[in-house]
C-alpha cells in the first residue's frame, strides 16, 4: 500500500506541489481564486505558469496543452512544445501566464450547432484553475474552457461551472434563511460508476460493426449469455486482474481515486467506481478515466468497449451518477442532520429536488439521452424512459403524513414536527435495494441511474444544477419574505410534496403496471432521443437556464441542432455500416453456402442410389429463402436512407432516421442473425458473441 501512496497524484500539478513549488503569496493568491472565485491576476499567471512549466519538464512533458472538451462529448487537444529557440542556436524551454490562462485553437471543425456563423469563426479556451493541471503521456494537460469571444459557450465545461456557480449561489440564500453564517460556497459532488465491456483485440479488428459503430450490428446469441447470473461480482481472470491493476495505477497516477472494481451483470462486463469529487474535477475525471480505459486494453491485447449496447441480449452499460451538494466547510446538504433545524434544512432540499425534477422531467430525461442509450431505457435492463425518484417507505411516509397534517411518529416514539424533532435516521441505500428507479435518494446522495456510459457526465450534472437552483431561487425568495421562517417552511415542504408526489414511486419502475401508472400520473414517457431532444428549447427550459445564467436561448437552440445531427448522423453511420457488411460479408457467404448445398444436392442425386434428400431440400429452401428476404430487406435499407438523407430541418432530419431507418435495421438483423444459425461456422465472415464473450 505505501506504493499506492507514492504514486497517488504524482503526475498532478495539485495542491502539494503549488505549496511547495509556488512563492507563499502566490501560492495564497491562487488559493483565494479558487477558493472565492476572485479572478486571476497576470502576474499571479506568470509566476504560476512557470513553476507549473518546471514541474512538468520533471515528470518528463516536453509539450503544453490546453485539454477542452468540445460538444462532440470527448476531449480534444492540441499539444506546443515548450521550446524556444535562441540567437545561438540552442533552446530553451518556455511557459508564460499568457500561454497558461489562454489558447487559441483552431476551432472552426468543432460542431457549433449554427452558432459560428452568428457569432465568429474563432474560439479560444481559458485555464479552469479549479480542476487541476496534469502530465498525460508527454504533454502538460491544462484543462479549459472552450467559448467564443463574446463568450459563447463551445463546450462541455462551461456551462457545468456556470450551473455550480448558480447552484451555489441558490443553496447559499437557502443557508443564509437557517442561520448559517459560515458557508461561503456550496459544491456539488459525484461520483460516477462506470461500466465497460472488454473483449479480445484480435476478434475485435474482424468487426467492422464494432470498429465503426461501437456495437454488434449483428449477432445471434450465444448457447450462453448472463441467465447464470455467475458473472456479477465473480472472480476475476487473471488478463483482466492484470489490466485492472494497470487501469488502476494510471489513474492514481492521476490523481483518479479509483475504488472499487468488479465484474458487471453480463459476460465480458466490467464496473469501475472512483470517491466522488466536485463535479467539475468528477466530470474531467471521468472523461480521463473513459480515455485510459481505453488505452490500458490495448497494452493488454484487449478492446474496451464504452458503448451503451454493444451486444443484443444481455446487458447494456450505463453509468450511475451519485450527486450531492455540500458547503465549503464540509457538510453534506442532503444527509438529515442530527438536529431538527438541521433536520429542516434538509427537508427544503429535498423538496426543491422533488419539485425541479418533476417540473423540469423532460429536460432531465434528455440529458442521459444519446442514441446508444435508446437500446436500453425501458428494455428491463436500465429504468424506463420515464422519470421518477425512489425516496424510501420511510421518507416517504413522513413527507406524507406532514403534507396531510396527520401524526407521524419516529422509531424512538416522538411526534415529528418540522423545526422542532429531530428525524429518524435514514436507512443508507448501500445494497441497492431499488435498482429500477431512474433517480433514487441513497440515504445522502440521489443516484441517477439513466446516464449512458460513454457519455460525458456535464449534461446530466449540468441539467441536474441549473434545475435545482431555480427552485432553490424560487424557494429562497418565498422563504426570505415569510414573517414566520417555521411556519413558511412547514407550508413549503407539505405544499411541495403535495403539488410533486406524482413523481415519486418507490416500487418495480421495471413494471408493466408502473408504465400505466405513469401514464394516468401524467408523467412523460419520451422514449427516444429524438423526442427528448425537444425538451431543449421548450419554453420553460430556456426561461430556468436563462434566469440561472447557464445558457442563453441560442446556447440552448445549438445544442438542439448538435443532439439531432449527432443522432443522425450515428444513425446513418450504423446502416452503412450494416450495408458494407451485408454486401461484403454476410451475402456473399451466404451465396458461398448455397453453392456448397446445391452440388452437394446433385451429387447426391447423380449418384442414382435413390437417396432420399427431401429434409435436405427443405432446409436448401430455407436457407434460399433467408438469403433471398436478406437481399430484398438490404434493398429497402437503402432506399429508406437514401430518403432519411434528403429530408430538412434539424428536428425532421432525425425524426426521419429514427422511423425510416432505425426500426428497417431491426428487422434486418433478425433475418441475417437467422442465417448466422443456418450457416457453417468456418464460412460465416466474423467472430461470434461466443466468441467475443466469451473466449477471453
Ligand atoms: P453502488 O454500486 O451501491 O451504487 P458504489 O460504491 O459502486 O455503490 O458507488 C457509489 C458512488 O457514490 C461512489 O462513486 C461514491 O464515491 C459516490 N458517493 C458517495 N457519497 C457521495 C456524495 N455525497 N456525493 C456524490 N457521490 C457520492
Ligand atoms: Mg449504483
Amino acid at each position: 500500500m505505501s506504493k499506492l501512496r507514492d504514486i497517488f497524484g504524482t503526475k498532478v500539478f495539485n495542491d502539494s506541489a503549488m505549496r511547495e513549488r509556488l512563492p507563499k503569496v502566490t501560492y495564497n493568491r491562487l488559493k483565494a481564486t479558487l477558493e472565492k472565485g476572485q479572478s486571476l491576476d497576470p502576474e499571479v499567471a506568470e509566476v504560476v505558469a512557470s513553476a507549473m512549466k518546471d514541474w512538468a519538464i520533471e515528470q518528463g512533458a516536453t509539450h503544453f496543452t490546453h485539454w477542452f472538451q468540445p460538444m462532440t462529448g470527448i476531449t480534444a487537444e492540441k499539444h506546443d512544445s515548450f521550446i524556444n529557440p535562441t540567437p545561438d542556436g540552442r533552446v530553451i524551454m518556455e511557459f508564460s501566464g499568457k500561454e497558461l490562462i489562454k489558447g487559441e485553437p483552431d476551432a472552426s471543425s468543432f460542431p457549433s450547432g449554427g452558432l459560428r456563423d452568428t457569432y465568429e469563426a474563432r474560439g479560444y479556451t481559458a485555464w479552469d484553475c479549479t480542476s487541476p493541471a496534469f502530465v498525460k503521456d508527454d504533454s502538460l494537460c491544462i484543462p479549459t474552457a472552450f467559448m467564443s469571444y463574446k463568450g459563447v459557450a463551445l463546450d462541455k465545461k462551461t456551462p457545468l461551472l456556470r450551473s455550480m456557480q448558480a447552484l451555489s449561489i441558490q443553496a447559499l440564500r437557502i443557508l443564509k434563511i437557517f442561520d448559517n453564517t459560515t458557508a461561503t460556497r456550496v459544491v456539488t459532488t459525484v461520483g460516477p460508476e462506470q461500466e465497460y465491456f472488454l473483449i479480445d483485440k484480435e476478434l475485435y479488428e474482424k468487426r467492422k460493426d464494432l470498429i465503426f459503430t461501437g456495437r454488434t450490428l449483428f449477432g445471434a446469441p450465444a448457447p450462453k449469455g448472463q441467465e447464470l447470473e455467475d458473472h456479477y461480482f465473480g472472480s476475476i481472470k487473471d488478463r483482466i486482474g492484470a489490466y485492472m491493476k494497470e487501469l488502476d495505477t494510471e489513474l492514481w497516477k492521476l490523481g483518479i481515486s479509483a475504488k472499487t472494481r468488479h465484474n458487471e451483470v453480463a459476460p465480458a462486463q466490467h464496473e469501475l467506481a472512483p470517491i466522488f469529487n466536485t463535479t467539475n474535477i468528477a466530470t474531467d475525471h471521468n472523461q480521463l478515466v473513459m480515455e485510459i480505459m481505453k488505452k490500458v486494453a490495448l497494452k493488454h491485447g484487449l478492446v474496451c468497449l464504452l458503448h451503451e449496447k454493444p451486444f443484443a441480449g444481455i446487458n447494456g452499460s450505463g453509468k450511475h451518477n451519485n450527486w450531492s451538494m455540500a458547503t465549503d466547510d464540509g457538510m453534506n446538504l442532503l444527509e438529515p442532520g442530527i438536529t431538527p433545524h438541521e433536520n429542516a434544512q434538509f427537508l427544503v432540499f429535498l423538496s426543491a429536488i422533488i419539485k425541479a425534477v418533476d417540473i423540469f422531467a423532460p429536460i432531465l430525461r434528455f440529458s442521459a439521452a444519446n442514441p446508444g442509450n435508446d437500446h436500453r431505457l425501458g428494455a428491463n435492463e436500465a429504468p424506463p424512459a420515464i422519470i421518477s425518484i425512489y425516496l424510501g417507505d420511510l421518507l416517504t411516509d413522513i413527507l406524507e403524513s406532514l403534507s396531510n397534517g396527520k401524526e407521524v411518529f419516529c422509531p424512538s416514539g416522538e411526534c415529528i414536527e418540522i423545526g422542532v424533532t429531530t428525524l429518524p435516521s435514514l436507512p443508507k441505500d448501500t445494497s441497492d435495494r431499488n435498482r429500477t428507479s431512474p433517480f433514487a435518494f441513497t440515504g445522502n446522495k440521489f443516484e441517477f441511474r439513466m446516464v449512458p456510459s460513454s457519455a460525458s457526465i456535464s449534461g446530466p450534472n449540468l441539467v441536474l444544477n441549473t434545475i435545482v437552483a431555480q427552485i432553490l431561487d424560487e424557494f429562497a425568495t418565498r422563504l426570505e419574505n415569510a414573517p414566520d421562517r417555521n411556519e413558511a417552511v412547514k407550508l413549503l415542504v407539505k405544499e411541495t410534496y403535495q403539488n410533486h408526489k406524482r413523481v415519486i414511486f418507490n416500487g418495480n419502475n421495471y413494471s408493466e403496471d408502473w408504465i400505466n401508472e405513469a401514464a394516468k400520473r401524467g408523467l412523460p414517457n419520451l422514449s427516444s432521443m429524438v423526442e427528448a431532444c425537444a425538451s431543449i428549447i421548450a419554453p420553460d427550459t430556456i426561461e430556468c437556464f436563462e434566469k440561472q445564467h447557464v445558457f442563453a436561448k441560442e446556447e440552448l437552440h445549438s445544442r438542439y441542432e448538435i443532439h439531432l445531427e449527432t443522432y443522425a448522423k450515428t444513425i446513418n453511420i450504423e446502416a452503412l455500416t450494416m450495408l458494407d457488411m451485408l454486401k461484403k460479408q454476410i451475402i456473399p457467404a451466404c451465396v458461398s453456402y448455397i453453392s456448397e448445398y446445391a452440388s452437394m444436392i446433385n451429387e447426391v442425386k447423380k449418384t442414382g442410389l435413390g437417396i432420399d434428400i427431401t429434409g435436405y431440400e427443405k432446409y436448401f429452401t430455407e436457407l434460399i429463402s433467408e438469403t433471398s428476404t436478406l437481399k430484398t430487406l438490404t434493398t429497402s435499407l437503402e432506399a429508406a436512407l437514401k430518403e432519411a438523407s434528403a429530408v430538412k430541418g434539424a428536428y425532421a432530419h432525425a425524426a426521419a432516421y429514427k422511423d425510416l431507418v432505425f426500426g428497417k435495421m431491426a428487422t434486418l438483423r433478425e433475418t441475417a442473425d437467422k442465417l448466422e444459425m443456418i450457416i457453417p461456422q468456418r464460412l460465416w465472415p466474423f467472430p461470434t458473441y461466443a466468441e467475443l464473450l466469451f473466449k477471453i
